[in-house]
């Protein structure tokens, strides 16, 4: 059942079904973007955004794949995963007419629905003590893998690392 694809859903489980569909289905379990609040051992939250663009499913993918890897046992750790665009995801496109860009959407101030979502997602950090944040796009273009960090502090580029060996710093978008 599709709802306002701007309404934020906060769950605490993974809905049934979920880990079986690809990013074109998650429109059939999940109403819209969606916060997915999962405890683990270590209860410094893990927090990942995905489908921020609707047709770069890459992070839907690997999380799919972890989860299912964690479906029997418990989280190592805390986990808020944030499944974005999913209207914009059940058409394979980055957004919809008539949306606004849900990666460019993170700076206060703006005045669309979709500001206003990500001020939500932003309030539900706030309150949560958060390990690390990650977003997952896929790559576009001739690149090689990369990561992206907005700090050039040792922790940042510790994580970094993790994901590639090519590092880019950048402040914009927010
Ligand atoms: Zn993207």
């Amino acid at each position: 059942m599709a709802g306002p694809s701007d309404m934020l859903s906060i769950l605490t489980e993974l809905p049934e079904g979920l880990l079986q569909c690809n990013a074109r289905q998650l429109i059939t379990v999940l109403s819209g973007p969606t916060l997915i609040k999962l405890e683990g051992r270590q209860k410094d939250v893990l927090f990942v955004s995905i489908l921020l663009h609707g047709n770069e499913i890459t992070g839907w993918e690997a999380l799919r794949s972890m989860l299912s890897h964690y479906r029997d046992r418990s989280l190592p750790r805390s986990l808020c995963l944030f499944i974005g665009n999913v209207a914009a995801a059940a058409e394979g496109r980055r957004y919809l007419p008539g949306q606004t860009d849900y990666n460019r959407i993170w700076k206060e101030g703006g005045a669309m629905a979709e500001h206003r979502l990500a001020q939500k997602v932003l309030a539900e950090l706030d309150s949560m003590p958060l390990f690390a944040a990650i977003d997952i796009h896929n790559n576009s273009g001739m690149n090689p893998h990369y990561a992206c960090i907005n700090r050039l502090d040792p922790p940042f580029l510790h994580l970094a690392r993790l994901f590639g060996r090519t590092v880019v710093y950048f402040i914009r978008p927010d």
